[in-house]
């Protein structure tokens, strides 16, 4: 079962969730991981002679500091900003910067440290790290937000460096907020180094797809796990939580691939749409006007918004979590099985509580952990990176295809890594133990540090 820990590891376990105390969300990524990984170190029993679980399990270094800064009515703040820069074994820190007012140590330090073996599974250079602060940008003016961001990077960017630690985006963090904190960079260190910092806009630095790419990527490798089974997306019926970029674009690729998205949602309520929802408008109503989903059903007859409604109890075959942590628990799973759901695949990061992975697993849906499943956002940061060392711009066309490709190579290593473990079809172990190993590797062959 995800979370029975073997009782080797036991005590480096608890071992770690004593010395962080109350940071919940990294004990659970921990926990999830760590479930995983018997097998794979009774295999390579060096991995734990040289202390790599207790080495993985504490970060190279975290960052925490003062945002000051002041609102329109010239009243000031301050947030908490921070940097986990959890391992760079695989190459420089990479991984996104979070504004959200539940951001605290451990919600960043549980992205991070899931972030490590995601990136490993990419297969490029870059090492795990994750960032933000506890600042709410709702119902803030762009000029406020602004002034947020320039007040961050005040801090943060003498940590940064192309070969040291390349931030990007994450929830509340978009293509504006990318263009203030790059901005401040570029005025602080009066160089236009654009290879420290991705997701950047098409003028100034950015690659093609790095919007699009983590739904992109989700939908190619839902796809990659039915044509496993000699199925595919078309025709299925899906559901997708949130409306943010992740879940926009997860649904934008499903409807190109034949497959009827009929429900979305946001913090306040669920849209529940059986004609089929219209992505254009959730774009013109999240990402233009910046608004609530709410408004959806006002612009579209036929569709039903349901305030604190439950998006698990809508029928489907494919459910793909594209919102939070923990927003589908056993309660949620148990509706996605009593009505039928086939597949579930993670887009946030770790959205899926370890009981409700269980109940699906056991019932036999396919499941599909963030970490492999959403790979395709820091994937594309690392093509921005390529692009942006060779000063070169690729076609939406060709970064595409090589989204495609690299989702199909994770998406092979997870499921032969499952097979080879003696767990056919567990992605999660599969995902866990391929991405361990890489990273573990290296740290033996790069010594102790
Ligand atoms: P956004 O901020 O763009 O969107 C988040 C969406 O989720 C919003 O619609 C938000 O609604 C909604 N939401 C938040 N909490 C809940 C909730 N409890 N119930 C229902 N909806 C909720 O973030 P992203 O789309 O960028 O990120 C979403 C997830 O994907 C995060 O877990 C993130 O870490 C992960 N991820 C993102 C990547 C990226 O490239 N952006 C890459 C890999 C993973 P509201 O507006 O009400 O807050």
């Amino acid at each position: 079962m995800i979370g029975d820990i073997d009782e080797t590891l036991e005590p480096i376990f608890h071992e770690v969730v004593r010395r962080n105390r109350g940071e919940t969300e990294f004990h659970q990524a921990l926990r999830e991981v760590m479930s995983s990984l018997g097998p794979a170190l009774a295999r390579h029993p060096k991995l734990l002679e040289r202390k790599v679980i207790q080495r993985l399990c504490e970060p190279e270094r975290q960052i925490i500091f003062r945002v000051p800064w002041q609102d329109d009515q010239g009243e000031v703040h301050v947030n908490r900003g921070f940097r986990v820069q959890f391992n760079s074994v695989m190459g420089p820190y990479k991984g996104g910067l979070r504004f959200h007012p539940r951001v605290y140590l451990g919600v960043i330090k549980f992205l991070a440290f899931e972030q490590i073996f995601k990136n490993a599974l990419t297969g490029f250079a870059i090492g795990g790290g994750k960032g933000g602060a506890d600042f709410n940008p709702k119902g803030r003016s762009d000029d406020e937000i602004m002034r947020f961001c320039q007040s961050f990077m005040t801090e943060l960017y003498r940590h940064l460096g192309r070969l040291t630690d390349v931030p990007a985006g994450d929830a509340g963090v978009g293509t504006r907020e990318i263009g203030w904190l790059f901005g401040q960079y570029k005025r602080l260190t009066n160089s236009y180094e654009s290879g420290v910092i991705t997701g950047k806009g098409l003028g100034w630095g950015g690659s093609h797809v790095r919007t699009e790419a983590t739904g992109y990527g989700l939908v190619y490798f839902v796809q990659n796990m039915l044509e496993a089974r000699d199925d595919d997306i078309h025709g299925k019926t899906c559901v997708v939580s949130g409306s943010g970029n992740v879940a926009i674009y997860t649904m934008e690729k499903i409807h190109a691939l034949g497959g009827k998205v009929v429900a979305c949602s946001d913090s306040d309520g669920v849209v529940h749409d059986p004609a089929g929802v219209d992505v254009e408008l959730v774009k013109e109503i999240k990402e233009v006007r910046r608004g609530r989903i709410e408004e959806y059903a006002e612009h579209r007859t036929g569709s039903e918004y349901q305030a604190d409604g439950n998006i698990w109890g809508i029928r489907c075959d494919i459910a793909l979590p594209c919102a939070t942590e923990n927003e589908l628990d056993t309660d949620g799973a148990q509706a996605l099985i009593d009505n039928g759901c086939t597949l579930v695949a993670e887009g946030a990061n770790m959205p899926a509580t370890l009981e409700a992975i269980n109940a699906l697993h056991q019932a036999g849906v396919l499941f599909a952990p963030g970490k492999a499943a959403n790979a395709g956002g820091v994937a594309t940061s690392a093509l921005e990176m390529q692009q942006n060392a060779a000063r070169d711009m690729w076609s939406f066309e060709h970064t595409e295809q090589r989204l495609a490709a690299i989702m199909d190579n994770i998406h092979r290593c997870c499921y032969e890594t499952a097979e080879e473990y003696g767990t056919p079809g567990n992605y999660m172990h599969g995902a866990n133990i391929c991405s361990f190993l890489r990273v573990g590797q290296e740290m033996v062959a790069l010594g102790l540090t």
